[in-house]
């Protein structure tokens, strides 16, 4: 461990990570240990998470994301499983640490939760989190937030204000706390009698700080030059792949920012998607439940569990929705592109509720957040403030020729139709038969037949949106 700087204060002082397990750019640790020595300490919390407790491939990337902090700890992190509002009392007590230190989260449950935890501890210090800007230095002249993206892009761009970033403290690590458990006793990974499907996810991930920084220098070398053109692409490595390094804050978007220098706009915008989508949750806290527009909220959706089944597992008939179904599952993400896909077919061709989605997607991606995803689900969907209009419906074989016209996604993921002619990839059911029987693909054994005609659902779903 390098040498302690400040030691002004003799009792040490909490550092509770939380959404931002990094070292470098991170104001608590740094204003703690300018005090003097840090107990760095993380929480799981399901019990104000609530419904809202991490879904599985997020837990296994919790927990090598832990590891890795540990690592970089020198073995000091201590971990906890509970409710932090009795266990930062507890361990203030048991330390006899001066003060606790983090950096704010925005999600509903997280703010109420800290509010209390603020105003019963004697010594708490909050900061920035892992945003460009906090949401409420992002308001309209008027004093109320954005509810459109393009202004609320514009404004925060001409503003200019971007905050330095810090490096990694010197600090010490005052010792281990009795109380902490191991990190395994959290139980992330996958407990039998459940198969570790994660297995299959671990070769595409590095999850940590030292992950995300060389994530986003392979970006930087390798592919934000042509981030613009490739992003759409989801056969292309065309896209950063930061997103879980930024859900759990192993890098700050600030850090990424300045990384790119003024350069890579269409690249940069994204991260003001993600403060706009942080700042409607803030300002909505019921986004991931009740449509931002309530004309929404009455409509009748369908209850079809068989329908929700085949859409998991990636058997609805439609090769690119099934790629990205498939892809998902498998690596625990998805391409954008493919998410909207998807995520139009859900809500439009089947009819099933947005919400639906979001807990599927909650559970299964490694970067599920609650503010993109409900923004995301919502945007689709067509009931959010900003929304793509209700009449927008994918068509889900012109976004694949479209976007994979040489149909190598949907290959990679649907091995059963890969040898299928480009010109039929995306609608096998169009197909010669004997151009079906050279694929050795049989619609309805070997792959799905549609389960619903696209254009009939279509019409179907602009009958009933018009109604609204
Ligand atoms: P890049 O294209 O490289 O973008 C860089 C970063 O910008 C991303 O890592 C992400 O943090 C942010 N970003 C990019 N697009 C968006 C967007 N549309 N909204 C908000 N932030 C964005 N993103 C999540 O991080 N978690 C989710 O749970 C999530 N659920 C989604 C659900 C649906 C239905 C849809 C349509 C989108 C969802 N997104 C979600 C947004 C987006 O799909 C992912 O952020 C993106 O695919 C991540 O890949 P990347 O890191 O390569 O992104």
């Amino acid at each position: 461990m390098p040498p302690i700087i400040g030691g002004m204060n003799a009792k040490p002082n909490i550092v509770w990570f939380r959404q931002d397990l990094r070292l470098s750019d991170n104001h608590a640790l740094t204003a703690a240990a300018a005090e003097g020595s840090v107990i760095p300490v993380y929480i799981l919390d399901d019990i104000n998470a609530g419904e809202w407790a991490m879904g599985g491939a997020s837990r296994w990337w919790l927990h090598h994301s832990l590891a890795a902090l540990d690592q970089s700890l020198g073995g000091a992190l201590a971990v906890y499983h509970g409710d932090p509002r009795e266990i930062l009392p507890a361990l203030v007590a048991e330390t006899g640490a001066a003060g606790v230190y983090w950096n704010r989260c925005y999600e509903p449950w997280r703010v109420d939760r800290d509010k209390q935890i603020k105003s019963s501890l004697d010594n708490p210090h909050s900061f920035r989190g892992s945003v460009l800007h906090e949401p409420w230095h992002m308001l309209k002249d008027d004093g109320t937030p954005y509810r459109v993206f393009t202004p609320f892009y514009k404004a925060n761009i001409a503003r200019d204000n971007f905050a330095d970033t810090l490096p990694a403290p010197r600090f010490k690590c005052a010792p281990r706390p009795k109380s902490a458990l191991a990190l395994d006793t959290l139980r992330l990974l996958p407990q039998k009698p459940q198969p570790r499907w994660d297995k299959k996810m671990a070769p595409y991930w590095m999850p940590g700080e030292a992950g995300a920084a060389a994530r986003l220098a392979e970006f930087l070398a390798d592919g934000a030059e042509n981030y613009k053109d490739d992003r759409d692409r989801p056969a292309e490595p065309g896209v950063s792949r930061l997103s879980p390094h930024l859900h759990f804050g192993e890098i700050s978007p600030l850090q990424i920012w300045h990384a790119c220098k003024g350069a890579h706009e269409a690249f940069t915008r994204q991260l003001f998607w993600r403060d706009f989508c942080i700042s409607l949750l803030h300002y909505n806290p019921g986004m991931p439940h009740i449509a931002l527009q309530s004309k929404f909220n009455g409509f009748t959706w369908n209850n079809d569990d068989a329908a929700l089944s085949a859409w998991q597992r990636g058997r609805t008939g439609y090769p690119i929705v099934d790629a990205g179904m498939r892809e998902l599952w498998e690596t625990g993400t998805m391409h954008n592109r493919v998410r909207m896909v998807v995520a139009s077919f859900l809500v439009k061709d089947l009819l099933i509720s947005w919400t639906e989605g979001e807990k599927w997607f909650w559970d299964t991606l490694c970067d599920a957040d609650l503010a993109n995803n409900s923004g995301g689900w919502q945007w689709v969907a067509g009931c959010g403030v900003d929304a793509a209009p209700y009449f927008r419906i994918f068509n889900p074989v012109s976004q694949g020729e479209k976007f994979d016209p040489d149909g190598t996604y949907v290959r990679r993921w649907v091995p059963e139709l890969a040898k299928m002619p480009t010109k039929h990839i995306h609608a096998p059911w169009d197909a010669p038969a004997n151009v079906l029987e050279y694929a050795g693909v049989t619609l309805g054994k070997t792959y799905p037949k549609p389960m619903v005609d696209h254009a009939a659902a279509r019409d179907r779903a602009l009958e009933l949106y018009k109604e609204l």
